[in-house]
Formats: C-alpha cells, sequence, structure tokens
C-alpha cells in the first residue's frame, strides 16, 4: 500500500484503497489524480512525491466523494497546488456539508456527517483543459455523481475513477451508489466501447482490458432494475423497495449502508418514472411506486 506504480513514459499511480494517479509533467512538476480520503493518506501522498522529487502543482479531481477529495486540503496548505474539479462537483469540494444533504435531502444530522460522506474543505475550482498539462484529456463519466469525468493522460492511460466497481465489491454490496441511472448507463456503454492502453479504476486492479467488468457493472445495474420492476407488479412504498434489497441482497443494516441504498433505489426510481415505465400514488399518506402497464 502506498507505493508509487508505473503505468507509463510519465504516468503512475500510487496504490492505496482509492488509487490516486500521478502524472510528471515539466520534468519534476507532479498532477494527482484525487487526493484519498483524510489528512493521514494525503501526508503518506507527499511523502513519496518528495522522495521522487516531485512537486505537487495541481489535484484534479474526477469526482467529489469524500474518499477522492480528503487529502485535497491538506496537500493544498504543504503546497499550495491548485485544485481543479468538475462543474457542479467543484462546488461540493469547496462545501463538503452538500454531499450528506445530498444524500439525505435535508440538512444532515451530525452522525451522518462522518467521513465517509464530509471531507475536509478545500479550494476548488472549475477544471478547464487549458490549465491542464499538455495532452491531458478530460472524460466524461456522469452517472455515478453528478458531473464525475476522467482524466486520459498522454501516455494513453485513463483514470477512471469510480465509474467502474471492482467484481468484488459487485459480489459484496451489490448496490453500487449512484446519483444518475440513465447517465450511469450511458457511461458503461461508452466504456465498453472506449480504448487505451490502461484503464484505472479508483477501487478495481488497473487493465488494458476492462470489457468483462464494464459487462457485469450493466449486468448488475439491469439485475436490480429487474428486482425493482418485480416487485413494482404490486404497488410499494420507497422503503418497502429498500427494505426488501436489503434483505434479498443480505446486506448490512448500519446507518452509511443504508444511505447508500436509499439514496441509489431512489436514482432508480427517477430514471424508471421518467422512461414512463413506473409511476406515483398516494394512499392513506403514504406515496406508493407501482409499475405502468
Ligand atoms: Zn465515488
Amino acid at each position: 500500500m502506498f507505493e508509487l506504480i508505473k503505468l507509463g513514459k510519465n504516468t503512475y499511480y500510487i496504490d492505496c484503497p482509492s488509487k490516486v494517479g500521478v502524472y510528471v509533467y515539466n520534468k519534476n512538476d507532479a498532477m494527482l489524480i484525487d487526493s484519498e480520503n483524510d489528512e493521514d493518506s494525503a501526508r503518506k501522498i507527499l511523502r513519496i512525491l518528495k522522495e521522487n522529487n516531485l512537486n505537487l502543482k495541481m489535484i484534479v479531481n474526477t469526482h467529489s466523494h469524500a474518499d477522492h477529495i480528503g487529502g485535497n486540503g491538506f496537500l493544498q496548505k504543504r503546497t499550495n497546488c491548485k485544485i481543479y474539479a468538475p462543474e457542479i462537483e467543484e462546488a461540493f469540494v469547496n462545501n463538503t456539508i452538500l454531499e450528506s444533504s445530498l444524500m439525505y435531502s435535508a440538512k444532515p444530522f451530525l452522525k451522518l456527517q462522518n467521513k465517509y460522506f464530509k471531507a475536509k474543505e478545500s479550494n476548488a475550482e472549475k477544471i478547464d483543459v487549458k490549465n491542464l498539462p499538455d495532452g491531458v484529456e478530460i472524460i466524461s463519466l456522469k452517472g455515478h455523481s453528478p458531473n464525475h469525468v476522467g482524466i486520459k493522460t498522454p501516455d494513453d492511460v485513463i483514470f477512471i475513477g469510480d465509474s467502474l466497481i471492482s467484481v468484488e465489491t459487485l459480489e459484496k454490496y451489490h448496490i453500487a451508489y449512484l446519483f444518475d441511472a440513465k447517465e450511469y448507463l450511458n457511461t458503461l456503454k461508452m466504456l465498453e466501447n472506449l480504448k487505451a492502453s490502461c484503464f484505472v479504476p479508483s477501487h478495481a486492479e488497473a487493465s488494458s482490458d476492462i470489457k468483462r467488468l464494464v459487462k457485469l457493472n450493466i449486468d448488475k445495474a439491469y439485475e436490480i432494475i429487474d428486482k425493482i420492476l418485480d416487485m413494482l407488479k404490486e404497488e410499494k412504498t420507497q422503503e418497502e423497495i429498500i427494505q426488501k434489497i436489503i434483505l434479498d441482497y443480505n446486506l448490512k443494516q448500519s446507518l452509511n449502508q443504508y444511505i447508500i441504498v436509499k439514496t441509489t433505489i431512489k436514482a432508480y426510481l427517477s430514471y424508471l418514472c421518467d422512461e414512463g415505465i413506473i409511476d406515483f400514488c398516494f394512499k392513506d399518506g403514504k406515496m406508493y411506486w407501482l409499475k405502468v402497464n
């Protein structure tokens, strides 16, 4: 853990729970892709950069989840580096209360403002390819979060953040968090045909071939959609749908797990409603969802 692994002439990643990309340019300058989850990890990242005589100039965040931006604040304080994040995500990086607010859809209670949903704040600017090293490209990978991006280096390496979930996570948790199911499915279809020397998902092995992993992610998304539609042959409340998903997949019943499942199921319900496949009604003070015949 926390080792620098070479992927191309100037492209590396730091092996840690949320892989951090490193692109070296101008001989000794470094651009990081994401910054891990907290100050402790950021210290280790900075130590690796120093050991390799690299000066941190900028961090590009693929998206604003706490395990990808948690090291921003410490690294910026120590090095005065720039931080760039995609539009919308940038607002979340600068105001980290927004993440748990989005998950809860009101002011989150303090126990929900934990390190999984609320990172330390940093000062981010909107990403613009003009500010990135020559040849670095931004690829839109929306769905997992509102404006998730991938970063492609001139070594033909693409850091794809959380747009793909590992086999192990899919088998253990089944529900991969997402914000927008339609965009997520579009992104997966795009990834299926995307070519690169190497893809680096944040929580799965780096690989030149992600086709199988993309297919597993697509299959799991449709498995969940089918499960929801099967349930909605009869009207169900949102809470009943969540309950069945948690019990069917035998998921841990904890605050973090519940909030992730709840938000993700709501994303699928929005998608199915917008596609005209399900609709809602009210009865006895409860909101029900039901498949449209
Ligand atoms: Zn994420």
